[in-house]
């Protein structure tokens, strides 16, 4: 059984109540991910009324299964922004990580966070290749950091791309030092609370406890937005799937690592509460299309044993994230039609700064701010060319599952949200469907979005 080092190392969990009844607000939040709290807190701070709804428990989705670094290297990003966004583009993809950053070093506590440098680093000329280009784009966009070959690191690296000043976080602890701040600031937060269907002519959502929730505004915080379908936004979203393994040791790494070569890994060290462990993570590919994988942990160990020389992995998980096509997440209104429905999703596995900028974003699209990452982050920005490239990519998958999938594996249960054939998953036991990610526990029941109803066994 898999099981996340971040959800086992948790501080005790604030009990929040289950949603019953008629609720209104200004502001109802569906998803307590990051991303979620991170928006509450923020509009609660601003005044607002908020009420938002968790699925299960808080933090226990893609956040709490993430590798927890809270910085602005994004791995080799830069240099396509700029090609893409042009300078000032680019730059203000770097300026609203980068002040995520910075609230995330003044809200956290020592338990929490570590302040580290962040690198990427390459073992292939290609990769050095790649490194040199992407230290060109700091220089033109006037990003902290340094070109060199040496690292900590118990292998050899041809180069290394530093950013300065970034962090490491437990983003469980983190989330929850944050859900507590906006429940400080006035939100409501209920927990064990599915939104099954929503209204948005008549601003309500209904619950899967029978209550209902009334609001002005509406974001969708859940990951995968389970009303993507509006504004064809379910069209532009890819979602990969990676793994993580946590073994102890006694030597903690100064810094944190990510490599541009293939298999790319990410590397980090974490102390909690005095006891040292080193984390790898890797392996991505489209989610729902391995079924093997065992495989992928089997990878993970022996480059712990192999890089590290550890034995003994006491964690090991996977999780996955939605991409948008031009790599920067769609924050903000999810059509022109439906302007009081809001979405924050398509972080590309960065989404733990991308979600502190985009509850900020979520605040200032609300409250008639300025926020020059509006128009950057707008999900109504990737035209046809780009619409139509993934939805070859993701509908083809799509038409495909649907136009084979009930013949050839009559045996494995069909997705509730678009009607796909799942897959079964031997690593971590569960239905994955292939077409938008949706995920079911071993009895049917809802892991992941966009289904928002079990399986029918
Ligand atoms: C393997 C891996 C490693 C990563 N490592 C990093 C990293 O080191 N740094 C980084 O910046 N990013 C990282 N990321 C990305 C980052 O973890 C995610 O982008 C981020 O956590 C997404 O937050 P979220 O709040 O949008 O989603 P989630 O944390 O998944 O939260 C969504 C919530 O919505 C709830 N929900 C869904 N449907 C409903 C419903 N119908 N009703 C009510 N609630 C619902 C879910 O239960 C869930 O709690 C990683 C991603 C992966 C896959």
């Amino acid at each position: 059984m898999t099981q996340s080092l971040w959800l086992d190392t948790g501080y005790p969990r604030d009990s929040f109540p289950q949603a019953k009844g008629h609720l209104k607000c200004d502001v109802c939040v569906v998803g307590g991910g990051l991303s979620g709290i991170a928006a509450a807190e923020q509009l609660a701070a601003a005044g607002k009324d908020v009420v938002l709804v968790e699925r299960d428990r808080i933090l226990a989705g893609t956040t709490g299964n993430s590798t927890g670094k809270l910085t602005a290297q994004h791995g080799y990003i830069y240099a396509d922004l700029l090609k893409k966004f042009g300078k000032e583009g680019a730059r203000t993809y770097y300026d609203v990580n980068e002040e995520a950053v910075r609230r995330g070093r003044e809200i956290s506590g020592e338990s929490e966070a570590r302040p580290t440098d962040s690198y990427i680093f390459s073992q292939t000329r290609h990769g050095t290749e790649k490194l040199k280009r992407e230290w060109d784009a700091y220089r033109e966009i006037g990003i902290q950091g340094s070109y060199g070959k040496e690292t900590e690191l118990p292998f050899p690296v041809q180069a290394s791309l530093s950013m300065y000043d970034e962090l490491q976080i437990h983003p469980f602890r983190f989330g929850q030092r944050l859900a507590r701040m906006a429940a400080d600031h006035g939100a409501r937060i209920y927990e064990m609370t599915p939104v099954r269907t929503m209204d948005f002519q008549k601003r309500v959502v209904s619950l899967a406890t029978g209550g209902t929730v009334e609001f002005k505004e509406l974001i969708l915080a859940t990951h995968y937005p389970i009303e993507g379908l509006r504004g064809l936004n379910i069209m532009k979203l890819h979602v990969s799937r990676s793994y993580i393994a946590a073994a102890p040791t006694d030597k903690e790494l100064k810094d944190q690592y990510i490599s541009v070569d293939s298999p790319q890994r990410s590397i980090r060290t974490v102390n909690i509460d005095g006891k040292i462990y080193m984390m790898l993570a890797g392996g991505s590919h489209t989610a729902g299309m391995k079924k093997e994988t065992d495989e992928e942990y089997g990878r993970l160990t022996e480059d712990l044993e192999n890089l590290f020389h550890l034995k003994g992995i006491t964690h090991s998980w996977s999780a996955q994230d939605p991409q948008t096509p031009d790599m920067v997440p769609y924050v903000g209104r999810i059509s022109d039609s439906l302007p009081h429905v809001y979405m924050a999703s398509g972080y590309r596995k960065w989404g733990l700064s991308n979600s502190i900028a985009a509850g900020k974003i979520l605040r200032d699209l609300i409250t008639g701010r300025k926020n020059p990452a509006i128009g950057l982050y707008d999900p109504g920005r990737t035209g046809f060319g780009s619409l139509l490239l993934q939805g070859l990519k993701v509908n083809g998958l799509v038409a495909g599952e649907l136009a084979t999938g009930y013949v050839v594996r009559l045996d494995s249960p069909t997705c509730t949200h678009m009607g796909c054939k799942t897959r079964w998953n031997e690593g971590d036991r569960t239905w994955d469907c292939p077409c938008h990610g949706s995920r079911f526990r071993e009895d049917g029941s809802v892991l992941e979005g966009p289904a928002t109803k079990p399986l029918d066994l």
